[in-house]
């Protein structure tokens, strides 16, 4: 697979822009600011980036008053991605086929993506086989062998249920190999207070301020 371009980092959507609110509503009473449609997405991750997210705690409460929350493995069981959908945490790097047709499907239904933790940044523990990936040669099979049949207690072979169990790709990819984001949020996990400084002020049309030890150390 060939790497995406690098996405435009300062690119923010018109649609997190601050509502307009002077819009005439034919009504003398303010008009209430449409709620920002926010999805979270779990690539091939541990979860634990969406436990920081749990961890806003009272946060989670300004946040249900601002947001609409339309696709979450934690908040939720919707199976399908939604259209139109504002704003996407997605954890995780792209390590099979499902990922990555979950990954392309977001991408085409979201106005802004942020990479959302270690793993979606730099493929992280996941990409951890690509190391038996050497020279481009072993891909997903050198993988299966490994864990299946050479670290195997007794009778290993090759798991195999086509159409049940996505496929893995040769090669994990961080998110933005495959699709462009708008934001890197690094964190293994992000803290609750990087995930809040990077949320509120996207809920009020501004670009976050990513800046010092606080925001960008990753692990
Ligand atoms: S970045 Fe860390 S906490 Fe988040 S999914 Fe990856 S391993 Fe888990």
């Amino acid at each position: 697979m060939t790497p995406a371009p690098a996405p435009d980092a300062t690119a923010t959507p018109d649609v997190i822009a601050a509502p307009d609110a002077t819009a005439v509503t034919g009504s003398t009473a303010p008009a209430a600011a449409p709620r920002l449609r926010l999805a979270t997405a779990w690539l091939a991750g541990c979860s634990g980036c969406h436990m920081s997210f749990l961890d806003l705690d009272e946060l989670l409460f300004v946040l249900a008053d601002r947001v609409e929350l339309v696709y979450s493995p934690v908040a939720s069981d919707i199976k399908t991605y939604p259209e139109a959908v504002d704003i996407c945490l997605v954890e995780g790097a792209v390590a099979n086929t499902a990922n990555l047709e979950l990954a392309l499907q977001l991408r085409a239904r979201t106005a802004f993506v942020i990479s959302f933790g270690d793993c979606a940044v730099t493929a992280n523990v996941p990409g951890l086989r690509n190391l038996l990936n050497r020279d481009g040669r072993g891909g997903a099979a050198a993988v299966l062998q490994r864990s299946y049949v050479e670290l195997a207690d007794s009778s290993g072979r090759h798991p195999h249920a086509p159409g049940l169990v996505p496929e893995l790709l040769d090669q994990v990819w961080p998110l933005h190999a495959v699709i462009p984001v708008d934001l890197y949020l690094p964190g293994c996990p992000p803290s609750a207070e990087r995930i809040a400084a990077t949320l509120l002020p996207l809920l009020d049309g501004q670009r976050p301020i990513q800046a010092g030890d606080a925001m960008l150390r990753f692990g």
